[in-house]
């Protein structure tokens, strides 16, 4: 193993590039507006160019509006797949200060290190800043996605709302032209692999007190709107027994699917968060509700099985029905990486926790190319994340940088005598 004692991330500098990026957006008390291709983001993105420029590295902008910053060898060729990290710079409407912004200039901050310690890198390094991960315009993740010709038939065309533009729009603001977004397609040959640093969105680290968490893979997503009907009627008029309320029916749903998921332990969870009554009137008997199903699990089978308890038990509501909107497949990240990343820490004395991501990332279309991936996790505070609150602690970032660094690096020279 090389001298990687020589790595030094350095937090006071990756601090100040945290804070420097959290103005762009901040909105005093509402938390940071940087949705994809805003003109916050476009400053963001401008901004962050320039630093990663004077790290001295070769920028770039794709087709899809990817920055793709690269450090070639210093000796050796400068065309070899190449060793990448990344994640995004914008954020949700109302999102917090490090979702994305960590893992962009943690990455910052490697890159840093490594020059700074005079290792001889004999491949390349990457640092990407995805477009609109956050899926602001329609579906998240754009930017990787693109990168691998990954992107739906038409989706560039699609908002998420009327008067809200399209992606096709906001790249045509910035003098991008649509119709050559294939250009941003790279060969999977051309990366050896990718890691990400990213906050965890959740309170586990932080309750365990652990810095890192080594990402075994991002879970099985299963989304689905279920519809239950009844009989709208006056609320005065009508006796209880001849009545068909339609959110009493999905009261009982809601139960029902809570207590399923429950008893099928603790590797799923699901989530009604979004709910519709219809007419909605004070004194007007429900007549219909919608209501949308978020299920996640790292195994797909259980989410499988869940999903049909709960069809079952909609079945049996009667005059309900459920179909499903969205299913996207878990993705596991490369056993050999997250061996690097656990010897990282332990070089250095750093305790670790193997968990998975219940939340997509950037990270997840890589493993789609046999791209070997990794992920480093480190704690939020409380768990809070797309929100004004979301807060780490600098020393974990800083521990974060390094692990990344260090896991480059070691990938870098494997293989090698
Ligand atoms: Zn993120």
């Amino acid at each position: 193993m090389r001298d990687i004692a020589k790595i030094q991330v350095q937090e006071g500098r990756l601090r100040q590039d945290l804070l420097d990026l959290a103005r762009f957006g901040e909105v005093p008390g509402r938390g940071i507006m940087r949705t994809a291709l805003s003109d916050a983001d476009l400053a963001a993105r401008q901004w962050f160019k320039e630093r990663m420029k004077e790290a001295g590295l070769e920028v770039h902008e794709d087709a899809a509006a990817n920055l793709i910053g690269r450090m070639n060898p210093v000796v050796g060729p400068t065309d070899g797949p190449c060793i990448a990290t990344g994640s995004h710079i914008d954020s949700v409407a109302q999102g917090g200060r490090f979702d994305g912004a960590l893992g962009i200039c943690a990455g910052l901050e490697a890159l840093r290190a490594i020059r700074e310690s005079g290792l001889l890198i004999l491949c390349p390094l990457e640092l990407i800043v995805f477009t609109d991960e956050e899926g602001s315009h329609f579906a998240g993740t754009f930017g990787s996605r693109a990168m691998f010709n990954l992107l739906q038939e038409g989706e560039m065309e699609r908002s998420r709302g009327t008067g809200l533009p399209t992606l096709a729009q906001d790249l045509n603001r910035m003098g991008k032209d649509v119709e050559k977004i294939s250009q941003a397609a790279r060969s999977p040959s051309e990366f050896r692999a990718f890691l990400e640093v990213h906050i965890e969105q959740g309170p586990v680290l932080e309750s365990m007190g652990t810095p890192i968490g080594i990402v075994e893979g991002i879970v099985h997503l299963g989304r689905y709107l279920i519809r239950v009907e009844g009989k709208t009627g006056h609320a005065g008029t009508t006796p209880m027994h001849l009545r068909d309320d339609a959110l009493v029916k999905a009261a009982g749903i809601i139960t029902a699917v809570n207590e399923a998921v429950r008893s099928a332990g603790p590797e799923i969870v699901g989530t009604i968060g979004e709910f519709q009554v219809h007419p909605g009137v004070i004194n007007i008997i429900p007549g219909e509700v919608e209501m949308a199903l978020d299920l996640r699990s790292i195994k797909k089978t259980t989410l499988e099985a869940v999903k049909n308890t709960i069809q079952e038990i909609v079945h049996y509501t009667g005059n309900a029905r459920m179909e499903t909107i969205l299913t996207k497949g878990g993705v596991r990240m490369d056993p050999g990486i997250m061996e690097a990343i656990e010897i990282s820490c332990r070089q250095r004395g750093i305790s670790f926790q193997r968990m998975w991501s219940g939340a997509g990332h950037d990270a997840m279309t890589f493993p789609t190319q046999n791209i070997p991936t990794g992920m480093i996790f480190i704690p939020c505070l409380a768990g809070e994340s797309h929100c004004p609150d979301e807060d780490i602690r600098f020393e974990d970032a800083a521990i974060g940088a390094q692990m990344l660094a260090d896991t480059m690096v070691s990938m870098a020279f494997k293989g090698e005598k």
